[in-house]
C-alpha cells in the first residue's frame, strides 16, 4: 500500500457513497514510525497527520513544521491532563476530549491564551470498561457542557471493539452526531476505513496501511 493507494480507495469508497470528491480527510498516522517514512509522505504534500502520544510528537513535529508549511497535526491518542497546554500548542484539532476535566482544562487554557485546537469527542461507542471516550449514555449531556464552555467542537471520534463487526458502531456514532448537531466524524482505521466512510465518516485515520506495519521493537 502507498499513500496514492489509500487516497484512490478514499475517492472510491466517496463515489460509492454518493459522497462529494474530496469530502472525507485522510488522515494519515504517524505514530511509531521512522523519521524517514513519515517524510517520504511529507514530500508527497501530504498535510493531516495523527499521533497517540503529545510527548512523541512534541519530539517529531516542530522540526518537520520548520520545512513543511501548513501541517495538520491531529491528536488521536489519550489526554492526560498535565499535558493538556503541550497538546494545545502543537496541535491543530484534539480529538480525544473524553471527561468534564479535560474540557474544563482546555477551556481555562483557550482563555488565558485566546487560541483553542479543534476538537472531537471520542465516544467509547462499544460501551468498553476499560477504552477511553466518554461512555454513550453521557454523550448527549457532554457535548452541551462543551458547548457551554464555549469550545469549538467540531464533531465525535471513535474506535470501535476491535472484534467487532465495525459498521454497526460508525451507524450509532453517525447518529450521535446528527442527533447533536454535530458536522464530522472521526472514524475508519487501515482494516475499516471504507465502511467508515459508507457510514458518514469525514475524518478517516490511517496508519500501517500507508505507512506499513509498525515497529514497536
Ligand atoms: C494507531 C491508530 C490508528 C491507525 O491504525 P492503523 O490500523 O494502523 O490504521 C487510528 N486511530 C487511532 C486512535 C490509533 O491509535
Amino acid at each position: 500500500m502507498s499513500l496514492a493507494d489509500i487516497k484512490s480507495r478514499i475517492a472510491e469508497a466517496e463515489a460509492r457513497a454518493g459522497r462529494a470528491p474530496g469530502s472525507v480527510r485522510l488522515i494519515a498516522v504517524s505514530k511509531v514510525q521512522s523519521e524517514a517514512r513519515v517524510e517520504a509522505v511529507l514530500e508527497q504534500g501530504h498535510k493531516s497527520f495523527g499521533e497517540n502520544r503529545v510527548q512523541e510528537a512534541e519530539g517529531k513535529w516542530p522540526a518537520f513544521a520548520k520545512r513543511y508549511d501548513d501541517l495538520d497535526l491531529h491528536l488521536i491518542g489519550p489526554l492526560q491532563s498535565n499535558k493538556t497546554r503541550a497538546a494545545m500548542e502543537l496541535f491543530g484539532t484534539i480529538q480525544t476530549v473524553d471527561r468534564p476535566k479535560i474540557a474544563k482544562t482546555i477551556a481555562r487554557i483557550a482563555q488565558e491564551t485566546g487560541s483553542c485546537p479543534d476538537l472531537f469527542i471520542q465516544v467509547d461507542i462499544g460501551d468498553e470498561d476499560q477504552k477511553s471516550g466518554i461512555a454513550v449514555k453521557d454523550t448527549d449531556g457532554f457535548v452541551q457542557q462543551c458547548r457551554d464552555l464555549d469550545l469549538p467542537l467540531l464533531g465525535l471520534m471513535c474506535i470501535p471493539p476491535v472484534d467487532d463487526d465495525p459498521a454497526p458502531h460508525f451507524r450509532r456514532l453517525a447518529e450521535l452526531a446528527e442527533r447533536n448537531g454535530l458536522d464530522r466524524l472521526s472514524m475508519g482505521m487501515s482494516g475499516d476505513f471504507e465502511v467508515a466512510i459508507a457510514e458518514g465518516a469525514t475524518d478517516v485515520r490511517v496508519g500501517s496501511a500507508i505507512f506499513g506495519p509498525r515497529d514497536y521493537g
